[in-house]
């Protein structure tokens, strides 16, 4: 037997563990700190109540011999399907197809389970700082030397160039707006030119909009196929655990366009063949609980926490901008980019942060090279702990 060595490829990730590792080691040298995670890259508000009323009653039909469900359909329940289609794609103008949207435990499993389908040899353009999923699971394809990293800098608002002509084609390219973790939105004129090359290039792009539900500005896009021409070129993959906090729960999906076709085949045949033959289901008690956010009352309640966790992040912005640090982010989006002051880097950074406020960060060059010289700090918490993190950053670092 002999094992895939791709894996010995993948570079350790340290990041979080290093992060809770340094926050207990803080913690057992200054006992009385009151510590305060601004680094949380998890909801924290409980699920709400209309989800959780339909979840009890698909309990209740589980357990009668009438309405027992077994195994669900691999792409998703019609009853559940039919709703996004009509509340995320029909009722925002956008022409999609029932069979087009294949319901899945989450967009993690997705974005990685969708290189199945290409060819090893295609080339795959990547940005910095990067979600590490996306790299990781093309390093386990066997995808190592075709990956072309994409800097993203305070310079062009934290969005990849768009390939010259003469550089190498990008085959498939991730991009993932609003973004984690920059906080980064693409309005519809640059994802247009993505969408113009990929088209002119015949390249696909993977869309990852799991945060499109924090988006609130009209010019920018929450889904890829607002863009003119995105069918032909565009996957899109979405997700319920920001939306309306089934990080828990595990729920999300995937759309393919029947309008995709390569090498004289549709992906959207290819996706279907991969997740029947290696994927079972969500299950039905979950489906029931997705289902219930499409209705008024349900897109209430989850704008009800959508907006208390943005006005965390504006309240970050505000208060580390007005502690003069240069920040980016904290609008249509749960996460600040905050820039560090020159003379430290990220990790220096995270540690006085620690040491000075006992505010606690992720450090950027976590997510990446590029990402050297930030600092993530997110909107999940309490709004009374992040007030409080925001008074100590204004006390140790305000002029
Ligand atoms: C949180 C997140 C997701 C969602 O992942 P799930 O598996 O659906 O929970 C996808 N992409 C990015 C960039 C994320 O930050």
């Amino acid at each position: 037997m002999k094992i895939n060595k791709n894996f010995l490829d993948l570079e350790a990730s340290y990041l979080f563990s290093t992060v809770n590792k340094k926050t207990r080691e803080f913690i057992a040298s200054h006992p009385s700190a009151d510590v305060i995670k601004l680094s949380i890259g998890d909801v924290t508000k409980p699920i709400c109540p209309v989800v959780i009323d339909a979840m009890h009653k698909a309990v209740d039909e589980m357990a009668d011999a009438k309405t027992f469900r077994g195994y669900p359909p691999e792409q998703g329940y019609d009853f559940v399907r039919e709703k996004i289609l009509e509340w995320d794609y029909t009722k925002r103008g956008i022409d999609m197809k029932l069979d087009e949207i294949f319901l899945s435990d989450g967009a993690k499993s997705d974005c990685g389970n969708i290189g199945d389908i290409f060819a090893t040899d295609n080339t795959v353009a990547i940005c910095d700082p990067v979600y590490p999923v996306y790299i990781d699971t093309n390093i386990m394809n066997g995808r190592k030397n075709n990956i072309i990293i994409m800097p993203c800098s305070a310079e062009t608002g934290f969005l990849p160039e768009i390939p010259s002509d003469d550089a190498p084609v990008a085959d498939i390219i991730y991009l993932c707006f609003p973004n984690n973790p920059t906080g980064a939105v693409a309005p519809k004129s640059y994802l247009k030119k993505w969408v113009d090359y990929a088209n002119a290039h015949h390249s696909v792009i993977l869309f990852d909009s799991a945060y499109e539900a924090f988006v609130t500005e009209p010019d920018v896009p929450k889904s890829i196929y607002e863009i003119e021409g995105a069918k032909t070129c565009a996957i899109e993959l979405r997700s319920f655990s920001k939306t309306a906090g089934f990080t828990g729960l595990r729920c999300g999906y995937t759309v393919v366009p029947h309008e995709l076709v390569f090498d004289g085949t549709e992906l959207n045949a290819l996706w279907m063949r991969r997740q029947s033959t290696k994927f079972n289901g969500v299950s039905y008690i979950t489906q029931c609980g997705a289902a219930a956010i499409y209705s008024e009352e349900g897109q209430k309640q989850i704008q009800e926490n959508l907006s208390f966790y943005r006005e965390n992040a504006r309240l970050i912005f505000e208060g580390v901008t007005a502690a003069g640090f240069k920040a980016f982010g904290g609008k249509n989006s749960p996460y600040v980019w905050l820039q560090i002051p020159e003379g430290y880097t990220s990790w220096s950074f995270f540690d006085e942060l620690l040491e000075k406020c006992q505010v606690v960060g992720t450090p950027g060059s976590g997510f990446g090279q590029k990402g050297e010289g930030y600092l993530r700090l997110t909107g999940f918490g309490s709004r009374e702990r992040t007030i409080e993190a925001i008074e100590r950053i204004k006390a140790s670092f305000g002029r």
